[in-house]
């Protein structure tokens, strides 16, 4: 199935290089990341729109009767959500032919690991002020938690693909050029920095031991002319084996979910990532080799506050907090009633908060958003 043929009948009679509405030119579709639809804006700047079924509940700005809507790139909110609101009006009743073919495609047989090409890798994301890349070597993710907001938006491109419907945490495609593109991106694009992050893939869950995707494309880093700042995000130990070629680079950082200090709630929520004490030494291994180390608690979980802030405190150099943003395919894990509660919008934000006066208490930065308040591309 060519889900980028589908995309162009759901927009039609918008086709690539048309105005859908004025100043807002259809730039291209693609499906390696799940359907979407990507605008250039009149000012340069170009808006991808995310093409969901409805029943996998994402965030969104706009929806029809069987799709969501979603935005990504340098427009303002205000842009994201119209150009949202236009494509929804645009798209109107053929939503559900869209979604009967996405859904219908899918008996094909192939391999949970999968051998991929792509002929680009850096992703720009971020306003005008905060920019950078984001770089996935993978796509899916052998961990799998539960609560991943990846797993509905690839498994629409997944379907459209004519791949089995692999539970998530079962699958993963493999960029094997990835290194060689980034190379040839390093040397063109304008320098801004790279973050790993698990927009749909963890940098370094357990196939990368054997195939060091993630590793290669350090390197490539690391030999570029100017290596720009470079901030992974991870739930794996596995990153600890880079760490000579972050040191090596100007600026490094590895940001290492830490959303509770008692293990038994990681084991509930995250049964599959390294268990808490696992975390905080690789935090300190981090540290020890002058990478700047990161925790990042989202969603909030249960498990005593002061104990976090205090193992906070002693292992990392900035903290990002944020709330739930979603329950997606994890509500099951909050019916447990000992986590009810913590699905609670008010548990959420209270729970943010003492975190945030304890690590106030401790001298230790919080911020939330993309990127650490002191990484630029300079
Ligand atoms: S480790 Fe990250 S990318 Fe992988 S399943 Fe969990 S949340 Fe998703």
């Amino acid at each position: 199935m060519d889900v980028r043929a589908l995309l162009l009948e759901l927009i039609a009679p918008t086709a690539i290089g048309d105005e859908l509405a004025p100043g807002v030119r259809l730039a291209r579709v693609a499906d390696d990341l799940g359907p979407r639809l990507t605008f250039a804006l009149a000012d340069g700047a170009e808006v991808d729109v995310e093409v969901s079924p409805a029943t996998a509940g994402l965030r969104h700005a706009a929806r029809t009767a069987h799709l969501t809507l979603a935005y990504r790139g340098r427009a303002a909110s205000a842009v994201g959500a119209a150009l949202c609101a236009t494509v929804a009006a645009r798209i109107g009743d053929r939503d559900a032919g869209f979604v009967a073919a996405l859904a219908a495609a899918g008996a094909a047989d192939a391999p949970r690991v999968r051998e991929v090409t792509v002929d680009h890798l850096l992703e720009l994301a971020g306003p005008p002020a905060a920019r950078f890349y984001t770089c996935s070597p993978y796509v899916g993710c052998l961990i799998g938690c539960r609560f991943c907001y990846a797993q509905e938006r690839l498994a629409a491109g997944r379907a459209a693909a004519g791949l089995p419907m692999a539970p998530w945490g079962s699958w993963v495609d493999v960029r094997v050029n990835a290194a060689a593109v980034l190379a040839d991106e390093l040397a063109r694009l304008p320098r801004y920095p790279i973050k790993f992050c698990p927009i749909v893939s963890d940098p370094y869950h357990a196939i990368e031991a054997r195939l060091g995707l993630t590793r290669a494309c350090l390197a490539a880093i690391a030999a570029a002319a100017a290596p720009p700042p470079v901030l992974l995000l991870t739930r794996a130990a596995l990153v600890t084996r880079d760490l000579d070629l972050l040191a090596a680079l100007p600026w490094a950082g590895v940001g290492v979910s830490l959303p509770t200090i008692d293990d038994d709630v990681r084991a509930h929520f995250e049964p599959r990532a390294a268990p808490i004490a696992a975390r905080l030494a690789t935090l300190a291994a981090i540290r020890a080799a002058g990478v700047a180390p990161i925790a990042v608690g989202q969603p909030m979980l249960p498990g005593p506050v002061d104990a976090l802030a205090d193992a906070l405190a002693a292992h990392v150099d900035s903290v990002s907090l944020d709330v739930l943003r979603g329950e997606g395919r994890a509500g099951p894990l909050f019916d447990d009633p000992r986590f009810a509660a913590a699905r609670a919008a008010g548990w959420q934000t209270e729970r943010l908060a003492a975190l945030t006066a304890a690590l106030a208490e401790r001298h230790v930065p919080v911020w939330s958003g993309e990127l650490p308040p002191n990484l630029t591309a300079d």
